[in-house]
């Protein structure tokens, strides 16, 4: 058998970038504002806050303003609405992120709603859903997104080729099956109810598994010479030790079929933030050109 190929994606992330850095550059030399992101946590969620943390320093790396507003897990859904309404306001920022989840009392369809869509970094807004739907998008949902690049980045056109997705939630599943049908794959879209799911996942030239549950998909799920993208971050508790994290996918398992294997930490995960900075970008021009 050939040896499998481990799409990494971090040289896929860091090209993705040096161009937003680039950009940002020649903004700079043009003399325009610089594009500016807001981050809205509220609750202390430590996942959550590592996520944040790690989309404020990634602005400030590539040249970009960043304000992170922190509020207690408390807030009245009204209060964060305000915020919102305000930064919509506010042309010095240019793109405005709530980072998920949210705390329970809140409706998170409609504190998303409250964004500006030319400020809607995340492709959530229901007229971006809408857009990306029709086939006229100017921002792309990041996770989505990102698993294109790998492919792309790792040679694995999409055009004709059967995609399964095994997961259907707003922020990973649905949108990419959309943008996998912009790139004419006959797109499968599973989930919870799917009968028979590791008879279909062997019908994919392209896998991708977003389900969250640890090693879910085993090798009996892979089609001989597939390329599988495993999207799942489950965290294990280690006795004694920093929590592993695993994907979805049993990598050794699997990666004895495929041609080609996202490794979990490092595979998807680098791609969300790097795809992040580039809608900033799209934001940013859509309000100021
Ligand atoms: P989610 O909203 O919880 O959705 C999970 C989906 O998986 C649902 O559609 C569910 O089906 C389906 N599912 C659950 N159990 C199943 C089963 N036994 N068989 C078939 N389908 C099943 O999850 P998500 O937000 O998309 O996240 C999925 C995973 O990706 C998580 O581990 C998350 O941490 C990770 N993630 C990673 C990144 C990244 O940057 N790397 C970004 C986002 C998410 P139903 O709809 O029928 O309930």
């Amino acid at each position: 058998m050939a040896e499998v190929k481990v799409m990494r994606g971090k040289p896929v992330a860091e090209k993705v970038r040096e161009q937003v850095k680039q950009q940002v550059e020649r903004l700079r030399e043009e003399g325009r504002p610089r594009p500016h992101l807001t981050v809205i946590q509220v609750g202390e969620d430590p996942a959550s806050t590592v996520y944040v943390r790690n989309k404020v320093r990634t602005c400030e790396k590539l040249g970009m303003g960043s304000t992170l507003h922190n509020l207690p897990a408390d807030t009245p859904q009204e209060e964060v609405a305000t915020l919102i309404r305000q930064l919509n306001a506010d042309p010095s920022i240019h793109g405005i992120l709530v980072q998920l989840p949210l705390p329970g009392h809140m409706d998170e369809q409609a504190v998303i709603g409250e964004i500006d869509p030319r400020k809607d970094v995340d492709c959530l807004h229901p007229n971006n859903v809408g857009r990306l739907w029709l086939g006229n998008a100017f921002v792309t949902p990041c996770t989505p997104q990102g698993i294109i690049e790998i492919l792309r980045y790792y040679g694995f056109p999409l055009k004709g080729k059967r995609a399964v997705i095994i997961g259907r939630s707003n922020i990973v599943g649905k949108p990419l099956a959309a943008l996998m049908l912009a790139e004419h794959a006959t797109v499968t879209l599973c989930h919870s109810r799917t009968v028979d799911l590791p008879a279909v996942a062997r019908e994919a030239d392209v896998l991708v598994v977003a389900v969250g549950r640890a090693e879910m998909v085993t090798g009996d799920y892979v089609r001989e010479g597939a390329a599988v993208i495993d999207v799942g971050v489950n965290r294990t508790p280690v006795p004694g030790a920093k929590d592993r994290l695993v994907g979805d996918v049993k990598f050794d398992e699997a990666a004895e079929k495929a041609a080609a294997i996202t490794p979990v930490p490092g595979g998807v995960g680098p791609m969300t933030i790097a795809m992040l900075m580039g809608n900033a970008l799209k934001c940013y021009e859509v309000q100021t050109r």
